[in-house]
């Protein structure tokens, strides 16, 4: 176990301040550092209503990625949002090395 990760995967976030609390660990975590974004991918616009476009729902969320530099781990990070409760968790690598 690398002691400059962390220990723990957070599958979402209970609330706004566990969140805050999360984002403190991080930054005292000087060997983790963020190396890109991987982007939203809306759906298409399905309904205009009253004015307002309506989306689909995502396909996919985006996410940041963060890489230990002490061991390589590579990490995702959703910040919570509304309804969403985010996540915070081991990023694998895909197939050759595509994921981000
Ligand atoms: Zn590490």
């Amino acid at each position: 176990m690398c002691p400059d990760c962390f220990l723990n995967e957070f599958t979402q976030f209970e609330s706004e301040k566990s969140f805050e609390e999360f984002m403190e660990i991080m930054k005292s975590k000087k060997s983790i550092i963020h190396i890109g974004e991987v982007p939203d991918d809306y759906g298409k616009p399905v309904l205009s209503l009253f004015g307002f476009h309506l989306y689909g729902s995502k396909t996919k969320r985006g996410y940041s990625v963060f890489k230990c530099q002490s061991c390589s781990q590579k990490w995702k990070l959703d910040a919570p949002d509304y309804a969403w409760r985010g996540f915070f968790l081991k990023l694998e690598e895909g197939p050759a090395g595509s994921v981000i």
